[in-house]
This record gives C-alpha cells, structure tokens and sequence, in this order.
C-alpha cells in the first residue's frame, strides 16, 4: 500500500496514520516507538518501542500463516511468542483475532503467575489484513522504525550469559519460560 492510500495527518505535533478504513491509528511513541490504537476501541492500544517492533515485524510472516489458519479452521491453532518486555502475540482457536498484550508478574507473586495488563490490542482477523498493508506506510511516516533492531543481534547478546542478562529478553527472569 503506498502512502498516499493510507490516512495521513500530518502538525507539529501529532503524526497519525490510520488504516484504509480507519480501523486502526498509529501515532509517534517516543523517543523511536510507535503506538497502535483500535479505533473502535480507543482505549485499546499497545506501545511499541523500536526494539519490540523489531521483534513484532519479524513475527508478522508467521502471524499471518496462523492469522490464516484461524481463519480456514483446519487445524486447531495455539500460539504465543514473546516480543520482549512482558509482550506477548497470541492466536488461539478461541478467539478469532490476533492479540498483542503485555502480561506482569504482581509484585509478591512467581513469575508463573503472570497476568494480562490492560495494555492490548485484539484484531479482528481483516483489521489484522489491514494492519499488514499499512506497515510499509508506517515505516514511511516513521523511518527509525525501519532501522530497528532486536536487541538479540546486538553484541551484548553474542554469549549466553549477556543475553541471559536482558531486562527485555527476560523481564520475568531468567528461570521463566517464556
Ligand atoms: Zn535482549
């Protein structure tokens, strides 16, 4: 989708961008983030610094090959992989949209007793189509987005005990499954 197909709001103060139909807005997060928003429901969005983009856009290929299957029901679906920072990408045959959520460990509790925060987004399973064609419009409007990296392929991660070491990587600790 070029950009010019896509809603673009552009001030001095506020950069959004919204899906073909509106269904889905994305404004600047700084210092290098963006935050997606469920226009439907406002109050439904989900923070993405540069380091967690990285992780979701390299995710979006496999996302949308089991986007694909909830949507045909041949075969039952259950996935769950961490974007760093407690966030997780979820596609259950229960529920058909693709869930982005960040999950904590309550003070006091073991990190298996990890529970939802209120910072989500739920897409239907056309607005999740629809988030795929605007990426490339985002990385027009948002350009540091497009030069983000996972922090797994920056030097300090090269040996085990560095990785082991990131707050991002293991927000919940190294002994967590994640
Ligand atoms: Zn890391």
């Amino acid at each position: 989708m070029s950009l010019r197909s896509s809603t673009t709001l552009l001030s001095t103060s506020v950069r959004l961008i919204c899906s073909a139909n509106n269904r889905i807005a994305c404004s600047p997060s700084p210092p290098n983030g963006v935050t997606l928003t469920s226009t439907s429901e406002p109050r439904k969005t989900v923070v993405f610094n540069a380091n967690r983009w990285a992780y979701f856009v390299g995710l979006t290929a496999k996302i949308d090959e089991e986007a694909k299957e909830l949507n045909c029901q041949t075969r039952p679906v259950a996935f769950r992989k961490h974007v760093n920072d407690g966030y997780y990408d979820t596609l259950t045959s229960d529920v058909i949209c693709v869930g982005i959520r960040k999950f904590y460990a309550p003070y006091g509790l073991c990190s298996d007793q990890l529970r939802p925060s209120k910072s989500r987004i739920a897409l239907r399973l056309d607005v999740w189509a629809e988030l795929m064609t605007l990426i490339p419009s985002i990385h027009a409007v948002f350009p540091a987005l497009v030069k983000a990296k996972r922090c797994i392929v920056e030097e300090s991660h090269v040996n085990q005990v560095g990785w082991l070491d990131c707050s991002s990587c293991f927000p919940f600790g190294k002994k967590h499954s994640y």
